[in-house]
């Protein structure tokens, strides 16, 4: 009889051509997709001509998927220098999937960005924009030279960070050499209640594990409380595997992914995995939604988890919403409930984590659906709550060049949805940021300190057709 495995331990088998692996085996995999961005693209392409010459052709042209995002709004010439050197290689190679920021004419100073977030081939944050265009599917193995790729583990298939070495061989030949993770599982019980949000369930994850808790783990989210998430909100779990250590992050294939992935996805023929009963895990937790708090993680690591209650009196400077956790429509819509109505008492930045999601913040009502004539969008009430909303980008997620829009210039307290806080992951090297969810960042926002939501938010927040299909 076969011996039960993990769905992480089908996906690599069926890309090895085997029967079964084993958690610490070595094999060679095909790969499905490529994904690289503007900061680790011209390396890789550099790695790339080195290593295959420079007549080289990617194995596949249909396979390489190409979205800067990072330095995109900046006066800096080597920033711009970037997307010129992604030009010039999807025109010699004939990549099929590139998205190009269209508004840098390679002239000096700060690009003006897009007019209209629905007609520029520009996306916005690489793993926002993967699923959205259609590069995302279940059952297969997604590499990327940016270690939130284990974002589209939502979708239930293996996506991962690699080295732009790994990722120029990858090019080359479209294998990868992988060692079969071991599975850690992560069992969420009861229903997502209205002041939590996913980034409250990994912050309690990554609390309990530590930073390195996962390294070269797999971990499988799972559960009613992981069904009752919406697809958006999965993918902050997965986002966050890496701030754990993990290889990956993995959530099973139910209905909303089946939807989302038809609708949008080039490739009809995926295959959903599921674990068998019996597949075995190195770790496993319970967690119980109706009992876990609005959590953050202090400065300056991921795992130094706290209440939002017990961090009341930390005074802010900023806020910041944004980044590929926390820069999603169901985030932003989960940040317009809170703010409706009610004004800002610190700077809060804003930044759409693509440019459907910028367009979907003009188009939707805060309760997800298109706005009527008159109606508020939530751009509107943002704006109105005294928001400053910049265009798509990582933006100040990662800091960048100093004109970057968010920025943490001083030495400031900030409270933020990105993932990760380390010191001068935002900008300045002694600002303290704070990871929270949208609902914790926006209740902070209306008071200065750091808030636990429940003091703003008691109903269930609908987020209707927003981030669905
Ligand atoms: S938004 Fe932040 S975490 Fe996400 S890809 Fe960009 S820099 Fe990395």
């Amino acid at each position: 009889m076969a011996r039960p495995m993990t769905m992480t331990e089908k996906i690599i088998a069926a890309h090895a051509g085997r029967a079964d692996v084993r958690p610490g085996e070595n094999v060679w995999v095909n790969v499905d997709i490529l994904l690289t961005h503007d900061v680790c693209g011209p390396g890789t392409i550099g790695i790339f001509h080195e290593q295959f010459g420079r007549d080289a052709k990617v194995w596949d042209r249909e396979r390489v998927v190409i979205i800067p995002d990072h330095y995109i709004f900046t006066a800096e010439e080597k920033c711009h220098r970037n997307i010129q050197i992604l030009r010039d290689f999807v025109r010699e190679q004939g990549i099929r999937y590139y998205y190009d920021p269209d508004f840098i004419k390679n002239e000096p100073g700060m690009p003006s960005p897009y007019k209209d977030p629905t007609k520029t081939s520009y996306k916005g944050v690489c793993h926002k924009a993967l699923p959205e265009e259609g590069h995302v599917r279940p059952g297969e193995i997604l590499l990327g030279t940016d270690s939130h790729t284990c974002t589209a583990g939502a979708f239930g298939q293996i996506a991962t960070g690699v080295g732009n070495t790994d990722a120029a061989f990858v090019l080359g030949t479209g294998k990868t050499w992988l060692k079969v993770p071991p599975t850690m599982k992560f069992t969420f019980h009861g229903e997502i209640p209205p002041y939590l949000t996913a980034k409250d369930l990994i912050l309690a994850v990554i609390g309990d594990i530590s930073v390195s808790g996962a390294t070269y783990k797999a971990m499988y989210f799972t559960g009613e409380g992981i069904r009752s998430l919406t697809l958006e909100d999965r993918m902050t779990l997965t986002n966050m595997a890496i701030e754990a250590g993990g290889k990956s992050g993995i959530c099973d294939v139910d209905e909303k992914t089946e939807a989302y992935v038809r609708a949008r996805s080039n490739r009809p023929d995926w295959t959903v995995y599921t674990d068998d009963p019996g597949a075995e895990y190195c770790y496993e937790a319970e967690f119980d939604l109706g009992t876990l708090e609005p959590l953050v993680a202090k400065p300056h690591s991921p795992d130094n988890r706290d209440t939002a209650y017990n961090c009341r009196d930390v005074k802010l400077d900023r806020a910041y919403v944004g980044s590929c956790t926390g820069g999603k429509i169901t985030d932003m819509i989960f940040v317009a409930a809170v703010l409706q109505g009610k004004q800002v008492k610190i700077p809060t930045f804003v930044v759409p984590g693509s440019t459907e999601v910028h367009a979907d913040m003009l188009r939707l009502n805060v309760r997800g659906e298109p706005k009527a004539n008159g109606e508020k969008s939530i751009y509107d009430i943002l704006v109105d709550a005294g928001c400053q909303i910049g265009a798509s980008s990582c933006a100040a997620c990662l800091g960048g060049p100093k004109d970057t829009f968010g920025r943490l210039n001083e030495p400031v307290n900030c409270i933020s949805t990105t993932n990760r806080n380390f010191p001068g992951r935002m900008g300045h090297k002694d600002a303290g940021v704070y990871l929270a969810s949208p609902l914790t960042v926006a209740a902070s926002a209306l008071t200065g300190y750091i808030t636990d939501p429940r003091e703003f938010v008691s109903e269930p927040i609908a987020t209707g057709s927003a981030g669905t299909v």
